[in-house]
């Protein structure tokens, strides 16, 4: 009985004093992880406006830019929003943010390019809805503009990439932009700050569950 109670206090010595060496070590760990991270944002300094790039066949892109336009507003910031292909479904953030005194709020007046099947009409709308982003890259009073799907006018040749990329290059020093859509060119990722591919690894559309409000629009 003894030495069942003695090999049972050793076992919870043992216990003990490997969570105490794993607690030390845990310190020790997060110390030189608070080191490092306290050195690198003492290093960043620089304020800009930034251009950011939310591109890849993964969900996430377009509620990642409304992430960013809630936080600016909840800033006071004055944003613009301009989106280049008018969905099928009244998207939320349309309607919260629609009306709001701080948001400019435009969306091309066409659907998605394969349900127009109209490549006139097509450029058209995009070129007079390109005009409305122009607008909001050359006014310093806007802090944040997004092109939502604007990659799309690219790759279909609908809007002129030289125009747009020099619109983009000669926007107000600290005005912050942020492009969304599938396949974003070369160019475009090489003047952005910030860019992120968004992966697909499952999509509950494959399992034919159909646009759900809230998560998809
Ligand atoms: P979200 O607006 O949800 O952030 P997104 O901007 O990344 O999505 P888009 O390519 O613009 O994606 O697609 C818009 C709509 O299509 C959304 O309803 C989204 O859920 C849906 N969607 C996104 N990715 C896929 C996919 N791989 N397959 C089917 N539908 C998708
Ligand atoms: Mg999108």
């Amino acid at each position: 009985m003894n030495s069942r109670n003695d090999q049972h206090n050793i076992e919870k010595e043992k216990l003990v004093s490997n969570t105490e060496e794993r607690n030390a070590r845990h310190k020790k760990a997060m110390q030189r992880k608070k080191e490092y991270i306290d050195g690198r944002i003492a290093e960043a300094t620089i304020d800009k406006g930034l251009l950011v790039v939310l591109t890849g066949n993964g969900k996430g892109k377009s509620s990642s830019a409304f992430g960013m336009l809630a936080r600016s507003v909840g800033h006071g910031l004055r944003c613009g929003v301009v989106q280049f292909i008018k969905g099928q479904w009244e998207c939320g953030e349309q309607m919260l943010f629609a009306d709001h005194p701080l948001v400019e709020f435009y969306v091309m007046n066409t659907g998605f390019t394969w349900e127009t099947q109209d490549r006139d009409k097509d450029i058209e709308a995009a070129v007079a809805t390109w005009k409305k982003a122009a607008a909001l890259l050359s006014n310093p009073e806007v802090k944040v503009v997004i092109l939502d799907e604007l990659t799309y006018m690219l790759t279909y040749g609908y809007l002129d990439k030289e125009m747009v990329l020099s619109a983009l290059e000669n926007r107000p020093a600290d005005q912050h932009v942020i492009v969304t859509g599938r396949n974003a060119s070369k160019e475009l990722i090489e003047l952005a700050d910030t860019v992120t591919e968004l992966n697909e690894n499952k999509h509950a559309f494959y399992d034919g569950v159909k646009v759900q409000k809230g998560i998809d629009y």
